[in-house]
């Protein structure tokens, strides 16, 4: 049976006209009885991949997914949709009911946890009834490449291989080359198995840009989006803060959310926030994994994201219903300080892969060009130059040669000492006669004063572009020094 031909199916039980993206070719495949990868950004749809064959085919849908509460989203979800779905999981207490029923070919769509999967008592119940296909959500847990490697994942090929008529689906959002080809080969599906949907999220808008006054710049931000919305921010007191600014700015209703809060005080700010339609939530990294809320309407970031990956990741969970959102990165050249600074205290295995990141990080926040653009082509893709959608395409920064400007920092820098702040190099370069120049004879320097006019707006965004770079790397105390590049 074709794709198309399940498309009545598709309208029925879901309510969706039509599949999206790639949707089509992995059901096709799956119907077909083939092993497949599907890799697709967060909001593709994944998960109607396997709920549609699930109500399409005879005998039920087995799915391995690591996350109980994302399960028991999915689960109410399947049920609404008038599926028959149940859960085995470690919080389950109608474990013996759901084996029943699934013995009894009672049951469309079975979720189970990977360590459960992999146990004899879950191999004699695939024995008892054969599952119409094995579903394995989240499978860069397979790869030691993959960013969250679980053991119990590589157990479970031996349960895939002793069923080898029933067709497996991978799935997952985030997996680079390397991975991809690794859980190919853990989980024995043939190359061109691989399916691999577009990484572009066009309905997000991103921006990024300098941060002067956080929580005013996030709450103008919020003023501008009426809707539900995260906030990340870098640390748990953090949170906490930001949300208070933001409820006395906006008169909105805003909860923070840490790892440091009592679970039960967790679940309910996550179950709020799930509910609402115009919540706010302030959150450390530990916040939105597994939460099912497809009208989110932005993502800000209050400082710099561990990665570009985790950057992604965190805005893609913005506007996964497909309508406009809007994604807002502030990052300051003492984040970048900050991580440089921390490259010192990895294993020296580690450092190269981090620098690497956080060059990324550094072109992404830097760049006059499309962000977007930049975004697809670090996930491998070949967008075109502009998108149309990014503060850069939109409002296309001015340029200007600064090479004269940062020749002219550089050797503040450098003729003061390497140790004195942006402040004190600003107050050189234009000039300024204050105590601390004179005493310390820096007003004796040939640097002094030779920045005049427009150009010494320029020193504080270049400093901030310089550190970035490594160029410039902050001291200890705070003075700016020449960067060291490979130093760590
Ligand atoms: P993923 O698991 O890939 O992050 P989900 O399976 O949670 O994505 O789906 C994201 C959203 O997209 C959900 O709200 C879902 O209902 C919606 N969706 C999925 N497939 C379609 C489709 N073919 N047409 C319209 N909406 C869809
Ligand atoms: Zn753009």
């Amino acid at each position: 049976m074709s794709a198309d031909a399940l498309l009545p199916l598709l309208k029925s039980t879901f309510g969706f006209d039509a599949f999206r993206g790639r949707q089509g070719e992995v059901v096709g495949r799956v119907m077909a009885g083939d092993h497949t990868l599907a890799v697709m950004p967060t909001g593709a749809g994944k998960s109607l991949t396997y709920q549609l064959p699930a109500v399409a085919l005879d005998g039920c849908v087995v799915v391995v997914s690591p996350l109980i509460a994302l399960m028991h989203d999915q689960l109410r979800g399947a049920r609404a949709a008038g599926i028959r779905a149940a859960s085995l999981t470690s919080v389950d207490a109608d474990f013996a009911d759901t084996r029943q029923a699934y013995r009894d070919g009672q049951l469309d769509l079975l979720y189970i946890a990977p360590e459960r999967a992999t146990g004899e008592g879950f191999r004699s119940l695939m024995e008892a009834r054969t599952p119409a296909l094995f579903a394995i959500d989240e499978a860069h847990c397979v790869s030691e490449w993959g960013h969250d490697f679980r053991p119990d994942y590589r157990l479970l090929r031996p349960l895939l291989d002793a069923f080898p008529a029933v067709p497996r689906l991978a799935l997952t959002a985030t997996a680079d080359k390397h991975t991809r080809e690794d859980i190919l080969v853990q989980l024995g599906i043939p190359a061109e198995g691989l399916i691999l949907a577009g990484f572009d999220r066009p309905n997000i808008r991103y921006r990024v840009t300098p941060r002067l006054s956080p929580a005013k710049q996030i709450a103008d931000f919020i003023a501008a989006n009426p809707g539900p919305g995260i906030v990340y921010c870098p640390t748990r007191d953090g949170t906490e803060r930001m949300a208070e600014k933001l409820a006395a700015a906006t008169g909105r209703s805003v909860a923070a959310y840490h790892a440091g809060l009592d679970a039960e005080r967790r679940a309910r700010v996550q179950h709020d926030f799930v509910a609402s339609e115009d919540g706010i939530v302030t959150a450390t990294v530990a916040f939105g994994m597994g939460i099912d809320k497809p009208d989110v309407r932005f993502v800000a970031h209050a400082g710099l994201p561990k990665s570009i990956e985790s950057y992604y990741q965190e805005t893609g969970r913005a506007g996964r219903d497909g309508d406009p959102a809007e994604a807002l990165m502030l990052w300051g050249a003492e984040d970048f300080a900050r991580a440089r600074m921390r490259l010192g205290e990895l294993p020296a295995a580690r450092v190269s892969g981090e620098r690497a990141r956080l060059n990324a990080l550094a072109a992404l926040v830097e760049t006059v060009a499309c962000r977007r653009a930049l975004l697809l082509r670090h996930f491998g893709e070949s967008p075109p130059e502009r998108c149309g959608n990014c503060d850069n395409c939109l409002e296309p920064p001015r340029q200007l040669d600064a090479t004269i400007l940062a020749q002219k920092l550089m050797s503040a820098v450098y003729r003061t000492g390497q140790s004195f702040g942006a402040g004190h190099i600003e107050a050189v370069l234009t000039g300024r006669n204050d105590d601390r120049i004179a005493s310390r004879g820096h007003d004796k320097l040939s640097v002094f004063g030779i920045v005049a006019g427009d150009e010494a707006r320029l020193i504080k965004p270049l400093v901030r572009t310089l550190v970035a770079r490594e160029a410039l790397e902050t001291t200890e105390h705070g003075g700016l020094m020449f960067g060291r590049p490979g130093a760590r």
